[in-house]
């Protein structure tokens, strides 16, 4: 990448920053790498992201110590020949001793796994002295093939030995990031944590335009807290509000809802399980004509099916069950409210049943957007709600919801669209009104500072917030809206833990008057406001 096109890079970085610094996100840099381990839990040992495309390796530098172990794996050894095993046999010896002595001295891992080898190759050789012995005594063929097949063990044994940990390029950043909340500790944060990082991923795909192996995300994600509908809305809205001010054209927003994928009561299956039963059914009976990666995801992962691509599966696709059929009752209500909120902030978008995630604690909200002017793969952003990963790795029950944008292809689509304005003249709208940048300072007990939160409740006061938030947030200041109504004094309690400068209360007679009351929570002086002059009013006395 090169400039000027780093420029363009540089635009749509800061114009993220600041419509997300405005839905009170702050910034996290996780590492470019994780233990290798992270990314099978959170991403799926069985995902081609996980098991084909991840860039692992094994963090250490004895490089004396791995083709010594070379050696000792390619030799062979002649179970006939006693002198020749016993020569192997103190080679390997004197090798493990040295493992030992640099695990005693904490330079690998002493690791349980590393134990278990060191004995295991140790157990290997006591049976090969007598295996070889017996073989000796009675020149067997059974004799020389239990030989072998120990020192097979010894190697397989020395092979499993691991000099450093085992660490992958981030394939992607939800997993580093979910890591990061439970190592510090962010339960204990205000609620909801809102975090976004841009950076490179990593997948050995094969490349082609808009799919490369080192490519760029920018990514959000909401933990802690509820997982009101409203919050999944927001979200959304924020992506599209960040699209639309890049002026991205052909924005299509998709939508889904997954279900969740516990297990019913007295054995009967539920929800998503119910459906992938009822796919499977379904799948089986069409098996012939679909292609060779549709059966075999009929039994390993028969919602991947609904991904496919193949011209000739598409006819067949169309008549299968739909997913919207058997979510449960909660589930329904979740996937209704989350359109009802999404009408509520004016965001357009489609539903496609077909939008599925292949993992377990994947569940209800999935969405996807696509742009113009990126052949087919058009893909610029997908999200959804993941409330049982940050458990899956170790921390405490947590709702997560959040997107990744591929920022390669929304630099491509932006380009394409550049150029399809004859002139030349066209320039992107964040290149000529870029908003002053006003998204700097913390809460008190740590986190991510906001300057006004609003308090609302009643069905007439959350329209009147979600219109207000939208103002409020053009003109850049950091808002926070809850999802659901609270008791004001909740609200308010709620606005100082996350360190909010003023709060909006927004109440039936404050929408009836159109005098908004806005308190400074640092003295606690409390105002009317008329409604127009409400975002003039704070911009003056935040500064
Ligand atoms: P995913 O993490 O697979 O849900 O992908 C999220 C977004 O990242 C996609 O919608 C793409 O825009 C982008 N993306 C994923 N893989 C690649 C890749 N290999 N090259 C470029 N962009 C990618």
């Amino acid at each position: 990448m090169l400039p000027p096109e780093t420029e363009l890079w540089n635009r749509v970085e800061q114009t993220a920053r600041e419509v997300f610094g405005t839905y009170g996100f702050g910034e996290i840099r996780p590492p470019i790498f994780e233990p290798t381990e992270l990314f099978a839990r959170a991403v799926g040992g069985e995902t081609d992201i996980v098991s084909k495309e991840m860039y692992s390796f094994e963090d250490h530098g004895f490089i004396e110590l791995e083709q010594w172990r070379a050696g000792l794996i390619t030799r062979s050894v002649g179970a006939g020949l006693p002198s020749e095993f016993e020569k192997y046999e103190k080679s390997v010896l004197a090798y493990l001793d040295i493992l030992s002595a640099r695990m005693s001295a904490g330079e690998v891992p002493k690791t349980p796994e590393n134990e278990k080898a060191l004995v295991a190759v140790r157990n290997c050789l006591k049976e090969m002295n007598q295996a070889g012995a017996s073989f000796l005594r009675t020149q067997t063929g059974a004799g020389e093939f239990a030989f072998e097949n120990l020192l097979k063990g010894v190697k397989q044994a020395l092979l499993s030995f691991r000099f450093g940990d085992v660490l992958s390029l981030r394939p992607e950043a939800t997993a580093g990031i979910c890591r990061a909340y439970i190592e510090h500790n962010m339960q204990q944060w205000p609620a909801p944590v809102k975090l976004y990082c841009f950076g490179p991923m990593f997948r050995r795909e094969r490349p082609q335009k808009g799919r490369y192996r080192q490519f760029y995300q920018i990514d959000a994600e909401v933990l802690g807290g509820s997982d009101a509908p409203g919050i999944d809305a927001e979200v959304i809205e924020m992506v599209m509000t960040f699209f639309a001010k890049l002026e991205l054209p052909g924005v299509l927003l998709e939508i889904n809802s997954i279900g969740h994928s516990g297990a019913g009561t007295h054995g009967k299956a539920v929800c998503r399980r119910a459906y992938v039963e009822a796919l499977r059914a379904a799948l089986e009976k069409v098996k012939d004509k679909l292609g060779a990666d549709s059966q075999r995801r009929i039994e390993t992962n028969p919602l991947r099916v609904l991904d496919s691509k193949l011209e000739s599966e598409q006819g067949i696709i169309a008549g299968l069950p739909k997913i919207g059929d058997y979510l449960c009752e909660e589930c329904k209500t979740h996937y209704a409210e989350v359109k009802r909120q999404l009408d509520l902030r004016g965001v357009k978008y489609v539903e496609n049943w077909r939008l599925v995630r292949g993992l377990d604690y994947y569940m209800r909200t999935t969405f996807e957007i696509t742009a113009r002017g990126l052949g087919s793969q058009n893909a610029v952003c997908g999200g959804g709600r993941y409330d049982g990963l940050v458990e899956l790795l170790g921390g405490p029950p947590t709702k997560g919801i959040g997107f990744a944008i591929g920022e390669d292809r929304l630099i491509l689509s932006l380009q394409e669209a550049r150029k399809e304005v004859a002139s030349g003249e066209w320039r992107l709208a964040i290149e000529t009104k870029n908003p002053p940048s006003k998204t700097e300072g913390g809460a008190p007990g740590g986190g991510i500072g906001r300057d006004v939160y609003i308090a609302w409740m009643g069905e007439k006061a959350q329209v009147a917030a979600i219109a207000a938030a939208r103002r409020l947030r053009e003109a850049g200041l950091r808002v926070e809206l809850p999802p659901v109504a609270q008791k004001f004094g909740k609200a308010l309690g709620q606005a100082d833990k996350l360190g909010a400068r003023f709060a909006l209360i927004l109440g039936e007679d404050e929408v009836a008057s159109g005098q908004w009351t806005v308190k400074t929570l640092a003295d606690g002086a409390q105002e009317k406001v008329g409604e127009a002059d409400v975002v003039e009013w704070l911009q003056k006395k935040k500064v």
